[in-house]
């Protein structure tokens, strides 16, 4: 299996969760709920845990969403950072609360003495985590006027910059994210900022969009840095559910060899003249029974007999379809010729089977 050489970064950890090195990288997401509403917050937490997010971020809007922190890490089955904009207050306020990280845009906290204060209180909490996020949006005014506009380079510099800062002041436990709006911006940020250090790379396509555009956005944006090899943790932003951030990020992982976590896998062929049924009615089945199913495994479900034994025996589960029959495969052996009506309870109760 072809491996993608990863950009040696040095090792972090945001509360139990190590990220850098030679860890995996970790899949994280953020939740959409108002954080003061602690009951849906940690509903929506368990929900991305069970599909095999890593940590999760949380908004920290006001007060009360400050508050919330406190029950929230308590009850979390997986660690919580906070997301803090605009106020060293309640990022100061939020590590007293159990949080295993915060993440910041240091250009956007105001004076530098307010970031270097927050560094300062984080050095005191074994395992807490910052992130450093550098957007186009919040670029420093002397870099602004220098580049004309948020350029990679002036992006890249920015984070260099604040690494800079960070190490000055004694604190190592910090990854970067750089965002633009525009992908190439954002890849050619990171892979200059990536050439200059080892400091831990979050990744994301920021404001990919809704569905198959963000979809499409952030696996074309991500894939691209991936395969550079940059990359120690990630998240997919998408418009709407979170859950979706999850299984598309394993499926861009999955896809570039670089985990073999997060759900079922479908194999299935694009059909073409040859095929005698409606695999499409199989494969959307098959898909929407098993989404949340977090064990990783391959299901080909093909067409025909032209690929369909080859790469049936190739997977897990394996449907090589026929007219009016197919073949199961299981871990690469034909066990049974079905019906194809039996098709998707077939292949269910199989993938249940290697799911104990
Ligand atoms: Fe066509 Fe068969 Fe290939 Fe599917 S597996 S695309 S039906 S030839």
């Amino acid at each position: 299996m072809q491996k993608i050489k990863r950009h040696k970064t040095r090792e972090i950890q945001v509360g139990p969760i190590k990220i850098g090195g030679n860890n995996p990288i970790v899949v994280q997401s953020m939740t959409s709920t108002k954080t003061r509403n602690v009951g849906k917050t940690l509903k929506q937490i368990n929900e991305l845990y069970t599909l095999g997010c890593k940590l999760v971020r949380v908004a920290v809007a006001n007060k009360e969403d400050l508050e919330a922190l406190e029950e929230i890490t308590k009850k979390s089955p997986i660690p919580i950072i906070a997301d803090i904009h605009f106020r060293a207050d309640y990022a100061l306020s939020a590590m007293e609360k159990g949080v295993a990280g915060i993440r910041i845009n240091p250009g956007n906290i105001g004076k530098e003495e307010k970031v270097k204060e927050i560094v300062e209180e984080a050095k005191k909490k074994p395992n807490l985590a910052i992130r450093i996020g550098v957007n186009s949006g919040s670029l420093e005014k002397d870099l602004l006027e220098k580049y004309g506009h948020p350029t990679a380079q002036a992006l890249a510099e920015s984070a260099l910059r604040w690494c800079e800062k960070f190490e000055k002041w004694g604190f190592k436990n910090y990854k970067v994210s750089i965002k633009a709006s525009d992908v190439l911006t954002t890849i050619e940020a990171n892979r200059i900022f990536a050439k200059n250090t080892d400091v831990p790379i979050h990744i994301g396509i920021t404001e990919a969009g809704f569905g198959e555009e963000g979809i499409i956005k952030s696996s074309v944006g991500l894939g691209i840095l991936l395969y550079m090899g940059i990359g120690d943790t990630l998240r997919v932003s998408l418009t709407g559910e979170p859950k979706e951030e999850v299984r598309v990020a394993y499926q861009i992982l999955r896809t570039l060899n670089l985990s073999s976590e997060g759900g079922i896998e479908i194999i299935s062929c694009p059909t073409c003249g040859r095929i005698e049924t409606d695999l499409t009615l199989i494969v959307k089945e098959v898909k929407e029974k098993t989404r949340n199913i977090k064990k990783h495994l391959k299901v080909a479900i093909m067409g025909c007999v032209v690929n369909g034994p080859g790469e049936a025996k190739e997977a897990d589960i394996g449907l090589a379809c026929g007219k009016e029959k197919g073949v199961i495969f299981k871990k690469g052996k034909p066990i049974k010729v079905i019906p194809l009506r039996k098709a998707v309870e077939e292949l269910i109760s199989l993938i249940h089977q290697l799911n104990q």
